[in-house]
């Protein structure tokens, strides 16, 4: 399975950030990456950063959906629309969406169920919080989100997972390598029961404070199929480094 590097630009860009993109563009046009490569910058760069990225290996994705196609809505963007921006993929239940704007599994999972419909890659994000790694429940706490956010039909190829640790994002920390081992063989044993064959072919990503110094370390894991890089990506050279760093498998 090829690895996924993927690019979580948050609320940051401007026009002026698409110099990013085509720096990017020009050095997989050069040097081919091992893995597979996705940005998601601001919903408002997204037809931009799709023409910035034509003809490149970059994938362009967004940061979320709504779970309908169209309706009274106002300020937010279904599915279809991202798709006919020119997207081929949305993450969904980010630990940023679930705090600040109350999403629950359930919200999450209809987001995952729109974003098969309007054939658009979805990456959905899970992780326990530093209270609860300390008290020993964070696999309790990922597995209950698999279950409740994932939607029971989904095709593995076009369904990814980030186990983001909400204490490791954006805050320089990381788990050891032996806690994200341990979490990314848990969340593949809970796939396989849940989803069968399908399981196989989910691409597991860790996520939080990847950097070009970690991202081999962490990419060299067993059942770590890529990552989901924040601040990280920001800046061409650095996430052209750490997409360097993974893996050809
Ligand atoms: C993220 O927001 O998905 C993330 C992983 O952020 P950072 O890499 O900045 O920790």
């Amino acid at each position: 399975m090829r690895a996924l590097l993927a690019g979580n630009w948050k609320m940051n860009g401007l026009k002026t950030s698409l110099g990013e993109i085509r720096a990017m563009a020009r050095a997989f046009a050069d040097d081919p990456p091992t893995g597979d490569v996705l940005i998601c910058p601001p919903a408002t760069l997204i037809g931009e950063a799709v023409r910035a990225a034509d003809g490149s290996v970059i994938a362009i994705g967004a940061q979320d959906c709504h779970a309908l196609p169209a309706g009274a809505f106002t300020g937010d963007i279904s599915a279809e629309m991202l798709r006919d921006s020119g997207a081929t993929a949305v993450i969904v239940g980010h630990s940023e969406r679930r705090q600040y704007h109350g999403e629950s599994d359930q919200t999450v999972a209809a987001k995952a169920t729109a974003a098969r419909r309007a054939s658009l890659l979805v990456i959905i994000c899970v992780g326990e919080t530093e209270s609860e790694r300390a008290a020993g429940r964070a696999t309790d706490i990922v597995t209950a989100q698999l279950r409740d956010s994932i939607p029971t039909a989904i095709k593995g190829s076009q369904t990814a997972v980030a186990y983001e640790p909400v204490w490791a994002i954006g805050t320089g920390r990381t788990p050891t390598t032996a806690e994200i081992h341990e979490m990314h063989k848990a969340i593949r044993q809970a796939l396989q029961a849940r989803h069968g064959v399908e399981a196989a072919e989910i691409r597991i990503l860790y996520g939080g404070s990847v950097k070009p110094e970690n991202a081999a370390e962490i990419l060299a894991l067993p059942n770590v199929d890529g990552a989901l890089i924040g601040g990280a990506s920001l800046k061409a050279a650095d996430f052209l480094r750490i997409a360097r760093s993974a893996p050809r498998r």
